[in-house]
């Protein structure tokens, strides 16, 4: 399959995807992760009209956008508090905003003329291993974070457990849907985003209400081994 045909057949699902739900086209933002892929490849799926791209790794992803400045990146992965001053004024969004020694880099360095737009990330599986703000833990977190003008916050993402069956990811959703409307109701706050679906679940994704959907496999086929 050529990048090409692989691109859009992911626009096409989600186009399917968002008619089964009876919801906007426009409403679904996707983000085509590019981590351990080329720049080459990625100019090619830019040329075919993708502007947001996603990178886990801090140093890959600055390589590639200074190579490709006018693109819209998304920080996806986790990032050490101590590289936060990298990254300042470099991504339209930092998905993985999920501790407070995070948070308090952020603060500390990002200037109030030009906020950073973040998602606050969720461990809905509340799993040892993922990073992210436990669901019961929301409030408290969210607290803080209003307390800073240098900080927006546009929403929640997650990463669910790994599963084959997209089925079984569907209440992880859910929750993750719920979890925001909790969040605005507390807070008298409109959240506009939720980032979650991958490759294996984005249609379920949609389904329940995701706005932004994370996709790399399905665009760019299977990733080598780390850079
Ligand atoms: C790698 C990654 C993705 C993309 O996963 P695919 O299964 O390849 O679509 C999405 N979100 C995050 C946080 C990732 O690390």
């Amino acid at each position: 399959m050529s990048l090409y045909d692989n691109y859009h057949r992911v626009k096409e699902n989600i186009s399917l995807a968002c008619e089964q739900s009876k919801r906007a086209n426009e409403e679904v933002q996707l983000i085509a992760v590019s981590k351990f892929h080329s720049i080459e490849a990625i100019k090619e799926v830019a040329s075919y009209g993708q502007r947001d791209f996603g990178e886990n790794y801090i140093q890959e992803a600055l390589g590639k956008i200074s190579l490709m400045p006018d693109l819209n990146w998304h920080a996806i992965g986790a990032i050490q508090s101590k590289k936060t001053k990298d990254i300042i004024n470099t991504f339209k969004l930092i998905h993985t905003l999920g501790s407070n020694s995070f948070l308090e880099e952020l603060v500390k360095r990002v200037p109030i003329s030009s906020p950073q737009d973040v998602l606050l990330q969720i461990n809905i599986g509340r799993e040892a291993q993922k990073s992210g703000i436990m669901p019961e833990d929301i409030f408290a977190f969210f607290e803080q974070v209003l307390k800073h003008n240098n900080i927006n916050v546009l929403g929640l993402m997650c990463l669910p457990p790994f599963d084959d069956e997209p089925e079984n990811t569907r209440p992880y959703f859910i929750e993750m849907r719920n979890l925001k409307e909790k969040v605005e109701e507390e807070f008298k706050v409109k959240l506009k985003h939720l980032s979650m679906g991958m490759s294996g679940d984005f249609k379920v994704a949609i389904a329940e209400g995701a706005t932004i959907i994370r996709v790399g496999t399905d665009i760019f086929g299977t990733r080598a081994k780390k850079i």
